[in-house]
């Protein structure tokens, strides 16, 4: 029973977002919203609930995803047309957006498909900061049939180097960009199988999590970030030595085309990434320790998929996305702003003001002050309504708290039409006509 002493919580993982900082992620996503635009995305918007077999199949059976972090159930039938089955709350976008381009027939068009997303995933993890059972990624995906060129390493610099805009649009500093290729489906598996040999005669040195792994889903084992395991990971062979030609020469062309567009990179050949749908190139985008993430250091990340389609009932649609982990990205922008306060941005992170805040002096004045707000309102300015009942002093200090100026409508001023107007900035109090307010209010606020 919930008391006062003890009232209900949100669930461990999950967490409230309030004003001001909601004003942040906003902005967040307004600047990565037009960045997608400038690119030639368009929003895809897929249900926060899937069937399960989409995980299942899409991000595969073994990957620590679908075997222990998803929250699924049993949805009853309630109907006689309905049949009961196994639903999951989405731990990533990318299978149900590559489940939407089959379902609507995209392929039809012969176009590239470009599509962004914004929205909560869910992941039963071990919650710690920067990692949540309820958080949000902004990701986006590219794809098509191959006459599309969706195939082309041009696709894969491109994405590349629209983060890298975006990122510095944003404002994040220092940002890492780790790239590695794990070839084609055929490469990864011969290279798993290597693996598993190579990690055969050393497994009981590792930790327990990794022995597991070593034999269910062995590229899992580069991923760890134990260090007891490090130097032994440090001595596998590597991936690149076991690309086909045409993935190593597709490797080498967008390293070429990040190189003419001068967006830096490092090769980190143990970036396998946890799903297992990649194929080809994988990324991950880093800020270094202090930016306030702790160990859970990755912004982003992402890589090419070029046989999830086939994998869900689809037509070959190769495709390369990411998702960018948005909770990481504000807790990386609010530490980097205390730490570097000095330098300019260009995402403002504190709370804008309000253009004004009418004090009514008096209940009787109430009415007309909503009618001046609504006036205010209409004409595009941004204004909170006192109280009559407050004291002046109040009506003040709440003004000064949320807005940039207060107006003040008593009996005189509502008699004569001449309003009492107080710049808080500069300590300025004027007596203005009301039928110049609006213009007043929107000269100071530009
Ligand atoms: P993934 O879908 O695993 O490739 O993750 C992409 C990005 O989402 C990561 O780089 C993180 O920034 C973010 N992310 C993944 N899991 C979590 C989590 N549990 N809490 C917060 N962010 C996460």
């Amino acid at each position: 029973m919930p008391t006062p002493s003890n009232p209900l919580k949100a669930v461990r993982g999950t967490r409230d977002l309030l004003p001001p900082e909601t004003a942040l992620w906003n902005r967040v996503e307004s600047i990565a919203r037009s960045v997608f635009s400038r690119y030639s995305f368009g929003e895809v918007r897929t249900p926060i609930f899937e069937d399960t077999q989409l995980f299942a199949r899409g991000v595969g059976e073994e990957t620590d995803i679908v075997s222990k972090e998803m929250y699924t159930w049993e949805d009853r039938a309630r109907a006689q047309s309905e049949k009961a089955q196994s639903l999951t709350l989405r731990p990533e976008n990318t299978a149900g957006v590559v489940r939407a381009y089959i379902e609507h027939n995209l392929a039809d068009s012969g176009q590239l498909q470009k599509l962004f997303y914004i929205g909560p995933q869910f992941r039963r993890e071990r919650p710690q900061r920067g990692r949540y059972r309820q958080f949000w990624q902004i990701g986006a995906e590219v794809l098509g049939p191959v006459s599309s060129g969706s195939e082309s390493p041009l696709r894969d610099a491109e994405v590349l180097e629209m983060l890298a805009t975006l990122l510095d649009e944003l404002g994040v500093k220092n940002w890492q960009l780790a790239l590695n290729s794990v070839g084609s489906a055929e490469d990864r598996k011969r290279y798993a199988e290597i693996l598993r040999q190579a990690l055969a005669p050393i497994k009981h040195q590792l930790s327990v999590d990794n022995q597991r792994r070593a034999e269910t889903n062995p590229l899992r084992v580069l991923d760890s970030k134990d260090p007891a395991d490090q130097a032994l990971i440090d001595g596998l062979p590597k991936i690149a030595d076991f690309l086909d030609d045409s993935s190593r020469e597709h490797f080498a062309q967008v390293s070429a085309a990040l190189d003419a567009c001068g967006v830096t990179y490092t090769i980190n050949p143990r970036l396998v990434r946890g799903l297992d749908y990649y194929t080809r190139t994988t990324f991950e985008f880093t800020v270094p320790d202090g930016s306030g993430l702790g160990t859970q250091n990755a912004l982003l990340g992402g890589g090419r998929y070029d046989g999830l389609s086939e994998m869900l009932g689809g037509p070959r649609a190769p495709g390369i996305g990411f998702a960018i982990g948005e909770d990481r990205l504000i807790l990386t922008l609010q530490a980097q702003s205390t730490e570097q306060a000095h330098e300019p941005r260009t995402l403002n992170l504190e709370p804008t003001k309000l253009d004004a805040y009418i004090a009514p002096l008096g209940p009787e004045r109430n009415a007309a002050a909503l009618a001046l707000a609504r006036e205010l309102r209409r004409a595009g300015l941004s204004v909170e309504v006192g109280d009559g009942t407050f004291r002046l002093k109040k009506s003040f200090e709440a003004a000064d708290r949320v807005a940039r100026h207060i107006v003040i409508l008593g009996e005189d001023e509502l008699a004569s039409g001449i309003l009492t107007v107080k710049t808080f900035a500069t300590g300025v109090q004027k007596k203005i006509e009301r039928s110049a307010l609006v213009d007043e209010l929107q000269r100071a606020s530009t």
